[in-house]
This record gives structure tokens, C-alpha cells and sequence, in this order.
């Protein structure tokens, strides 16, 4: 069991008022992590450190952050090991959902750090003669980071890296679900060796998670909100951004389509399905959650995926034997897949392979001949569970693949390159891959969604826009001349 605590302005610090709440594991309820229940004051105390922390790091140069976040990406992969302990406590994740984790938050650190010098402007053309005018990118300002439990390294790293980067100072919030697994990414870049109140970090108890976030938007030194999670609080955290005026990133929750056409190779469509629709346990928010098929190729390409997924080993990821399905995060996710396995087989769906549990360890399942009058064609499962949905050619295939409110990551397969682009090309998100699926993350890619999916973009150029202000400067090098 880990007992942690909290990081504000250089100090490890409990609650003021020495409260805390627990986070147990999902698949013995045996007590996994002992947090801080921060209060508002404390909240508050940490933007005030970051602020007090910027007057100094946002005029650092683009080398000396460098340096740090490579050291911290160094330091993140050393603790591997402790991630994937963490990680496997908290949210049951498998050892390989972790390790991924670990490694591509340390590439995350890497791209933040090459990115140190591309906060860059332009000169642009002025028709005041002896203006020189400038685009400027500066800091912004403190940067609320929220970040959920199922990618927790990725999505928490992804929260902070890229503003530090850009010389913000920022704060952490973690989830409640996955606290140490959080504060290790912290411990990391600590270690690195930044100042005390550019990295603050706080926890809550769950209760208190609307009073903590609006204390910290609400404060006026806070200039950019982060938010990764679902489309529910992403709402929330949009209305009450907009209440002080606080510009948001918000990557919320998908539904991803994988549109199968009739000339694809269906041994790498199913391949490209079988990661995308089972890799953590479907707990991804690019997971691959509708299987658009063609019906002339349909009943082939559901034997083969049905086949696949049947033989996917499940089980304790605490256990030495690798598995690919370990538990889900709470029963809460179990009732939700039980609810939409039930909603859609009453309706006239049929079960191809897994079914319903009566505990966290839930099986691969497929779902056949899903239609829109059922709940699992429109809702995020956000676990094992994948319906397949069978289109007469490519037009009803786009027409279905758009016929959600989600719009964050797709997938196209198909033979004929150029079509599949087309289609692709026509399809509402903001991630498509022709001949890949739909999970893939690199840090230096626009990362982000459209409709429901959210706004904004993680990743390269497309995050320092987001986490710096573009100032207009002019210089004037002549006696301008005046009208009066
Ligand atoms: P969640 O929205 O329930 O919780 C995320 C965070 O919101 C937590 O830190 C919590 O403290 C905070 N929160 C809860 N209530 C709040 C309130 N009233 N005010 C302010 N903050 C509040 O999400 P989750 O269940 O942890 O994560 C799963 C969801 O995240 C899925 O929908 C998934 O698709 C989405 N997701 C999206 C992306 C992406 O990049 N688009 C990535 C991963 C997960």
C-alpha cells in the first residue's frame, strides 16, 4: 500500500486539514493507495506557487528546460518497474498496458524537450512604413493539468510536458482512481531537478473534485485548462472554464468506427481490430468500439475476429503469466458493458463469443448485427465488449461510421488506397488511419478530436499554439507619420 503525498511549491505536503481517501484495487478491494484529499486553500496554495515559480522559469531558455525534461524522460523509464506495480494496483492494468505507458510518456518528455526551441514567431509585412512587426509566442501562464486513470502515464505526462516546455508552470491534478501512479511521474521529474512550484501536484478525494478544479481556474494566475476524460465532465469543466473566461484543451471520450471495405486484406483488418478493440481491456479513448463491414466480406471477417478475440488470454495481471485482458477498472464498468451486452442481444443482436461477467475480469466479447436502435451503437463501452455492424457499400459505410456523437479517432481498411483515402477523407474525427487501426499515440502527431470527442490539440507544433499566447510586437525604426 502506498501512502503519498502531494507536491506544492517544492514541499511534500499532506492535506491541510490532514484529510485523505483511499483507492482500492478493482479485483480484491484490498487498499492500494492512501492520498491527500486536498481542500480548496490547498488548491489554491499550489497555483500560487506555480505563479510565484513563472516570474523566474518562463525566462529560462529554451536549453535549460531541455535538459531537464530529458532527464526527466530518463528518470520516468527507470521507474518502469514501479509504474507497472502502480498501475497494476490501482487499475488493474496488465504489465504490458503499463510498460507501453511508461515508454511512450518518456518519448512524450523527449518530443517536449526537442520542442524547447521551436516556440518560434514570424515577421510579417507591415504597411506602416519602418514597422517592424512581429508574431510573438510567450508563455501563458500557470496550466491546470487533469488527467484520467486508463492511460494514466501518457495522459498525465501529456498534460504537463509540452506546457513546460513552452516556459508555463504548471499543476497536476491527479485522478482519483490512480494517485501513485500520477505522483510517480511527478517523482520523476523531480528528480530531473526542476524548481520548486514549476511542477506542483495535487489530489482530491472524489467528492471534492468540482470545488478543487473551480478554486484553481478560478484564480486569475491559472491561463490555460487541460482536460482529458470524459465527455460528462469535459462539459462541466467547459462551463466552468467559460464562467472566468479560461481558454481549454478538452480530449473527451470516442467511439471509434472501423470501417472494413469489401477489397481489404482481411487477415490485416483483423489483426489491425483485434489490437485496436482489446488492447487494455478496450479502455482506450481510441479504442476501436463500432466494426463497420462490408457485408460481402462480413461473415469472413467476423469468423476470423470472433476467433481471435475467443482465444485472448484474460486474467490477474499481478500474476507472473502475460495476459492481453486483465481487470476492468471498478464493477461500475462491469454493470455498463453487462447493461449494453443485454440492451443489444434483446433487440435482436447475436453473441459471437464472451458474454456478460459477474466480476472485473471480463472476456472479449463481439456483438453481431448491431443496428442504431440499440445503446451499444451509439455509447462508449469503454471495455471488451465490440459490435460489428454490416453496410451495403462504401456510402452507407461513411453514413454509419458519422451517425454518432464521438468524432476522436477511425480506421479504414481497404485494398484500393486511394478509395480508402476518399473514405477516410469523408469521415468526422480527428484521427484517421488507412490500414491501421484505431489505437496509436506518438507524441509528436496533432492528438485530438472533433464533435463530442472534444477541442484543441496535444502534440508537436499544434500543442505549443495551444500553450503559449501569440503576441503582435511592432518595433517602430522610422519618425512614423501621424494624420493630426
Ligand atoms: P472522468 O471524466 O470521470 O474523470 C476525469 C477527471 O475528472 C478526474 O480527475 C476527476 O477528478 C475529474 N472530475 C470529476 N468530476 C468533476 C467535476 N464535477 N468537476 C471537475 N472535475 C471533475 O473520466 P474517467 O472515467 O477517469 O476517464 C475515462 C474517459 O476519458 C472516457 O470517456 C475516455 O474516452 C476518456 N478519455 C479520453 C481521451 C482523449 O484523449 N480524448 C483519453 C483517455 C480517456
Amino acid at each position: 500500500m502506498s501512502n503519498l503525498s502531494m507536491l506544492i511549491g517544492g514541499q511534500a505536503v499532506a492535506a491541510s486539514n490532514g484529510a485523505t481517501f483511499d483507492r482500492l484495487n478493482p479485483l480484491d478491494g484490498s487498499l492500494a493507495t492512501r492520498a491527500p484529499a486536498a481542500t480548496t486553500d490547498d488548491a489554491v496554495r499550489a497555483v500560487e506557487a506555480a505563479a510565484e515559480a513563472f516570474k523566474t522559469w518562463s525566462k529560462t531558455g529554451p536549453n535549460e528546460r531541455r535538459a531537464l525534461l530529458l532527464k526527466a524522460a530518463d528518470a520516468l523509464d527507470a521507474r518502469t518497474p514501479q509504474f507497472i506495480e502502480a498501475m497494476g494496483a490501482e487499475t488493474g492494468a496488465t504489465a504490458m498496458w503499463a510498460g507501453f505507458n511508461a515508454h511512450l510518456s518518456a518519448d512524450m518528455l523527449r518530443e517536449a524537450a526537442a520542442l524547447t526551441t521551436q516556440v518560434a514567431g514570424e515577421v510579417i509585412p507591415s504597411d506602416v512604413p519602418g514597422s517592424l512587426a512581429m508574431g510573438v509566442r510567450q508563455p501563458a501562464g500557470v496550466v491546470l493539468g487533469i488527467a484520467p486513470w486508463n492511460a494514466p502515464i501518457i495522459l498525465a505526462t501529456r498534460a504537463i510536458a509540452t506546457p513546460l516546455a513552452c516556459g508555463n508552470t504548471v499543476i497536476l491534478k491527479g485522478s482519483e482512481l490512480c494517485p501513485r501512479t500520477h505522483q510517480l511521474i511527478i517523482e520523476s521529474l523531480q528528480a530531473a531537478g526542476f524548481p520548486a512550484g514549476v511542477v506542483n501536484y495535487i489530489t482530491n478525494a472524489p467528492a471534492d473534485a468540482g470545488a478543487v478544479v473551480e478554486a484553481v481556474i478560478a484564480h486569475p494566475a491559472v491561463r490555460r485548462v487541460n482536460f482529458t476524460g470524459s465527455t460528462h465532465v469535459g462539459r462541466i469543466i467547459a462551463q466552468t472554464a467559460a464562467k472566468y473566461l479560461k481558454p481549454t484543451v478538452l480530449e473527451l471520450g470516442g467511439k471509434a468506427p472501423f470501417v472494413v471495405l469489401d477489397d481489404a486484406d482481411l487477415d490485416a483488418a483483423v489483426n489491425g481490430a483485434i489490437f485496436g478493440s482489446f488492447a487494455n481491456s478496450g479502455q482506450i479513448c481510441m479504442s476501436t468500439e463500432r466494426i463497420i463491414v462490408d457485408s460481402k466480406i462480413a461473415d469472413e471477417f467476423v469468423k476470423r475476429f470472433a476467433g481471435r478475440a475467443a482465444s485472448l488470454p484474460l486474467g490477474d495481471p499481478r500474476k507472473p503469466e502475460p495476459v492481453v485482458l486483465g481487470s476492468l477498472v471498478d464493477h461500475s464498468a462491469v454493470d455498463r458493458c453487462n447493461a449494453l451486452i443485454d440492451d443489444a442481444l434483446a433487440k435482436g443482436a447475436k453473441l459471437l463469443c464472451g458474454g456478460k461477467a459477474d466480476n472485473t475480469l471480463f472476456a472479449a466479447t463481439v456483438i453481431d448485427h448491431v443496428t442504431p436502435e440499440m445503446r451499444i451503437f451509439h455509447e462508449e463501452t469503454f471495455g471488451p465488449v465490440k459490435c460489428v455492424v454490416r453496410v451495403n457499400g462504401e456510402e452507407e459505410a461513411v453514413a454509419t461510421a458519422n451517425d454518432n456523437a464521438f468524432g476522436l479517432s477511425a480506421a479504414v481498411f481497404g485494398g484500393d488506397i486511394a478509395r480508402a483515402w476518399q473514405v477516410a477523407s469523408r469521415i468526422e474525427s480527428g484521427i484517421c488511419h488507412v490500414n491501421g487501426p484505431t489505437v496509436h499515440d506518438e507524441a509528436q502527431m496533432p492528438f485530438g478530436g472533433v464533435k463530442a470527442s472534444g477541442w484543441g490539440r496535444f502534440g508537436g507544433k499544434a500543442g505549443i499554439a495551444e500553450f503559449t499566447d501569440l503576441r503582435w510586437i511592432t518595433v517602430q525604426t522610422t519618425q512614423r507619420q501621424y494624420p493630426f
